[in-house]
């Protein structure tokens, strides 16, 4: 591996231009930073390539040449991933294309296709990625680089265990078409790889069928665990297509906070899920039959939508969040696997513990444990919970939000938790990583140096 030091220069980057199917920005401040907004990296110019072929150009060059590279797409991730620390960001939303297979059920699209792109052409077909995230607009390569979370992941896991197989551009510049039974130790380094061992250019999607029409319960709950022992039957119905828990706090007012007698604001904690069941116009099929053995306080509401709406019902709340200013704040966001047992033990503490500064609608979702790439760290056992706190969080009150929350982190990863590599991740160490990878460690590193073997990408999270 050759040092970190920039070996980038105007005669390179002449070159670099020259690459056909490559555009080198020299205005670099775009990807400079992430959704984070709390690093600052060093960026010498964007590349822009609209072709596999000049991919593999930019990372021959990059192997010669001594300087480094990291892939990006919108740069939503949180820790730097995307950010390189002294080299060159490469843009990879200009690999587009989109074809869908019915006869097979699947979908081949370019790694910088969206989410939102993708579904506009597979609904109305009938068809929808397995998987899919609430914000439409991150990139298919990005997400599979950190795992791709939604609302259906009771059934089907993560969005990287729906990818049949795909066309990399690896860090030492060998395109590889790679599956599971072709150069498998490609495919399983790059998702959820966050960048570290290949680009991901292509990708073959699994598809499921959708009935045109979906019903959508919403239900509050005032006990975490009863909310908990809902989504585990729930995540074992075929009829129920969608599921997403969350938690509300209720203010109630401020109080002494123990011996320090500090006042502080506090709440009663209550819970929200949303149940959705799809289903052709005349086959409704009613609450008193789908609710019936669930352990809920309230029915709130009951909707009848289009399954393809569905599909960008948040798009109206992060429409409000750049209204307020919220998109430009920064977003220490974790996001946390934990074992199913030990989130019945631990969320109701932990959740009793949040300071109502963090905000509300954390997020506790079922994630059913598919068959998944080899680095995409999960917990054991057959069903975990995804816990996340997205907060915004005012310049002025990071540090004691940052305090706050690696008191969670710490406790989150004592209990077995995973952390999902897109969010915030406090500057990890060696140690963090030892961790994280756990007894896949030794492996993780060494399959690094076999498919990056000078190691020209390098993020900011991943020096
Ligand atoms: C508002 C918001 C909502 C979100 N909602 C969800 C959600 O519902 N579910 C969910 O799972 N996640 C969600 N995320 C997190 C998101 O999955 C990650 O940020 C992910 O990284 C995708 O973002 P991106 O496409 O902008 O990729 P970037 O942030 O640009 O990149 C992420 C990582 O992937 C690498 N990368 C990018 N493209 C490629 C490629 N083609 N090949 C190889 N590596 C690549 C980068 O180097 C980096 O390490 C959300 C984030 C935000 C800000």
């Amino acid at each position: 591996m050759f040092s970190s030091e920039s070996k980038l220069n105007e005669s390179i980057l002449n070159r670099l231009n020259e690459i056909e199917g490559l555009q080198i920005d020299r205005n670099p401040d775009p990807a400079s930073t992430d959704f984070g907004g709390m690093i600052r990296g060093r960026v010498q110019a964007i590349a822009k390539p609209t072709s596999i072929d000049a991919i593999a150009a930019l990372v021959t060059m990059a192997n010669q040449g001594h300087f480094a590279l990291i892939p990006r797409a919108c740069g939503w991730s949180q820790s730097g991933q995307s950010i390189p620390q002294d080299g060159i960001s490469i843009d990879m939303r200009g690999l587009k294309g989109i074809k869908i297979d019915g006869d097979r059920g699947i979908v081949h699209c370019g790694g910088g296709v969206s989410w939102r792109e993708l579904i506009a052409e597979t609904g109305p077909q009938g068809w929808m990625p397995e998987v899919h995230p609430f914000n439409l607009d991150l990139s298919i390569g990005g997400t599979l680089s950190a795992g791709g979370m939604g609302s259906t992941g009771h059934r089907y896991g993560m969005a990287l265990s729906s990818v049949e197989s795909a066309i990399v551009v690896t860090g030492s510049g060998e395109r590889v078409e790679t599956s599971a039974k072709v150069r498998p130790e490609v495919l399983e380094a790059v998702l959820g790889g966050v960048g570290q061992f290949g680009l991901i250019c292509a990708i073959a999607l699994r598809l499921r069928p959708i009935l045109p029409r979906l019903r959508t319960w919403f239900l509050l709950y005032d006990d975490l665990p009863k909310m908990l022992a809902d989504e585990r039957i729930l995540s074992l119905q075929p009829w129920c297509t969608h599921l997403e828990g969350y938690t509300s706090a209720a203010f109630q007012g401020v109080k002494l906070n123990g011996d320090r007698q500090e006042r502080i604001p506090f709440a009663r904690w209550f819970y929200g899920l949303q149940i959705s069941e799809e289903y052709t116009p005349g086959s409704e099929v009613e609450a008193s039959t789908r609710l019936k053995e669930l352990n809920y306080r309230e029915l709130l509401h009951v909707q009848d939508d289009e399954a393809i709406a569905h599909a960008s019902r948040y798009d109206s709340r992060f429409e409000m969040m750049k209204g307020m200013g919220l998109w430009e704040q920064p977003h220490p966001w974790l996001e946390c696997l934990l074992p199913y047992e030990k989130a019945m033990e631990l969320l109701p503490q932990i959740i009793s513990q949040l300071p109502l500064s963090l905000g509300d609608g954390h997020r506790i979702m079922p994630l059913t444990n598919v068959p998944h790439p080899r680095f995409s760290m999960q917990p054991d056992g057959d069903l975990a919970i995804v816990f996340a706190i997205l907060s915004t969080i005012h310049p002025t009150a990071l540090n004691s939000a940052l305090k706050s929350l690696q008191n969670i982190h710490q406790q989150l990863i004592e209990a077995g938790g995973k952390r999902y590599l897109s969010g915030w991740l406090f500057e990890p160490n060696e140690a963090t990583w030892r961790q994280h990878y756990g007894i896949e460690y030794e492996a993780w590193q060494s399959r690094k140096r076999s498919l990056d073997p000078n190691g020209v990408l390098r993020s900011y999270l991943l020096p």
